[in-house]
């Protein structure tokens, strides 16, 4: 069994000072297949002198070069391109061809920052235009300096990309600190930033928990800024600890999004669309449409169309090519999915489809496929953030109800829109609060683009410039004109 006691640091891998271990497990197969280190401050405090050691160095380097590392990130990555799908489906329990998806949105991440690399050395100096006659300003970007950046289990390769390529995009050295449920996946990074000869310390891998690694890295005061994928619970708890030193921080944390389905869409494709927004990724998906608004004059004719949807669903072992939902990533999560399960038929909740529909496979932490209908606003599964194959819905009457039954939630992470008129679903998303908002269309989700919540599902965007912005501090240069 795969033993992980080194921590990434300074381009070596070095033994953690730790002597706690977890379990890593093959969510399918339910086998333990590794132990990791629980990490230890220790290995913070040396991560993050390796971290501010390099910095001078990385940030003095032209966006050109930042970018030449990126691409050579991202070309590795490709050539690793079975070994990480199967260590994605192995480790997380995702399947095969949604392990493949993650992998090219990791790549197309760090592809999308090179570029973003190259065009911020041109930025730097922009003269800002003033109201005042004798006087002249230039705007420039500087790294925001060492980051420590930490990423939850459900998507590992992508939540770390979304951070690791803006960051040394931006001239910032980090410590990246993964999922200890997840670890498997990415120790690709720390290989590829020694084969590709990434400068000492400018990208630092530390494994461990949140007591070993998460909580001395939010409070430690070497680091400048926090980047933070995960819970509200543990962003709260780092945003805290972050404040000790006011360090710089980037949330993206729950969400509870709604899709709308108008009465004027096409029941077929819009169940698709409603599959594809809840049962992907077996429902582990901050974005997840877990709150299905649907118009009364469609409901009968879209719950008939979801459940010959959720009856064709195959369960089973990720690797082969037939099985649409593997099960969840850890035990954990699937006993914290069976308690709002229960919580549900505590409530009396009118189940389309639920566990007494299917046979599970005989190993692994699944779930089955649920949806209820006509859930009370005030019903526990509708406001929490479930983090499973659980889709709750229930009629409105109109746009207007849709919209604000859409916004009657603590987040607002993501939404979607289904209407047979697209000017119309257009123009309930601009009313929608929520940081990305679909309509006639599944989840695209693209590194041009923002990602981030309003409310409670976060603070700032990853993505886009707006992701690369988070890594830069904006300064003047402020005088007399010549
Ligand atoms: P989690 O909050 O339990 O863990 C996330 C990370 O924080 C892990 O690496 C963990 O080790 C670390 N951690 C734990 N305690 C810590 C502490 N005290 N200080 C610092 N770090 C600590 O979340 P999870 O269970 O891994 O992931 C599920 C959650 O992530 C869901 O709520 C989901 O909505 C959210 N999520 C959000 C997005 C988004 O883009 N908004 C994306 C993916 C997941």
């Amino acid at each position: 069994m795969t033993r992980l006691d080194q921590q990434f640091i300074d381009n070596r891998w070095v033994t953690s000072r730790a002597h706690r271990w977890l379990p890593v497990t093959n969510p399918y197969s339910e086998a333990q297949i590794a132990e990791v280190t629980a990490g230890h401050p220790a290995d913070v405090d040396a991560a993050v002198d390796a971290a501010r050691r390099a910095l001078p160095a990385w940030r003095a380097l032209p966006g050109a070069q930042h970018a030449d590392y990126l691409e050579a990130i991202a070309s590795a990555l490709s050539l690793r391109r079975e070994a990480l799908i199967l260590a994605s489906v192995t480790n997380n329990g995702k399947v095969r061809g949604e392990a493949a998806i993650d992998l090219d949105d990791a790549i197309a991440c760090y592809r999308y920052y090179a570029e973003q690399a190259r065009q911020l050395d041109a930025r730097q100096g922009t003269p800002v235009a003033l109201a005042m006659a004798g006087a002249e300003a230039r705007c420039y970007h500087d790294p925001v300096g060492v980051v420590g950046l930490i990423t939850p289990w459900n998507f590992p390769l992508v939540t770390s990309a979304w951070k690791i390529a803006p960051a040394l995009a931006a001239g910032c050295t980090v410590i990246f600190k993964p999922s200890e449920v997840t670890p498997l996946p990415e120790l690709a990074l720390a290989e590829i930033a020694m084969e590709i000869g990434l400068p000492a310390g400018v990208l630092n891998l530390l494994n461990g928990d949140g007591e070993g690694i998460g909580a001395p890295l939010s409070r430690h005061p070497g680091v400048d800024k926090l980047s933070f994928t995960g819970s509200n619970t543990v962003g709260e708890a780092v945003m805290q600890a972050a404040a000790s030193h006011t360090a710089n921080v980037s949330l993206e944390l729950g969400g509870k999004s709604p899709i709308i389905v108008m009465e004027d869409a096409d029941p077929e494709q819009a169940a698709d669309w409603v599959m594809a927004g809840i049962y992907y990724n077996a429902g582990q998906i901050c974005s997840a449409t877990s709150r299905l608004l649907v118009h009364e004059a469609l409901a009968e004719s879209l719950y008939a169309a979801l459940a010959t949807r959720i009856d064709a669903l195959t369960l089973g072992d990720p690797l082969q090519a037939e099985t649409d939902i593997g099960p969840l990533t850890r035990a954990q999560q699937r006993s914290s999915v069976q308690r709002y399960l229960d919580i549900a038929h505590q409530e009396g909740l009118v189940a389309v489809r639920d566990g007494r529909h299917r046979t599970l496979p005989d190993t692994g932490f699944f779930i089955a496929p649920t949806l209820y209908r006509d859930v009370p606003v005030a019903s526990t599964l509708w406001r929490e953030e479930i983090f499973g194959p659980v889709l709750c819905g229930r009629s409105v009457v109109d746009e207007a109800e849709a919209i604000t039954l859409a916004n009657d939630s603590d987040f607002g992470l993501a939404a979607t829109v289904i209407s047979g008129d697209a000017e119309r679903a257009r123009r309930i998303g601009r009313q929608l609060q929520a940081g990305s908002i679909w309509y006639n269309s599944e989840q695209l989700v693209l590194p041009q683009t923002g990602w981030g919540g309003f409310k409670r599902s976060g603070i700032g965007r990853e993505l886009g410039p707006w992701g690369l912005s988070a890594y830069l501090e904006v300064k003047h240069l402020i005088g007399p004109s010549d």
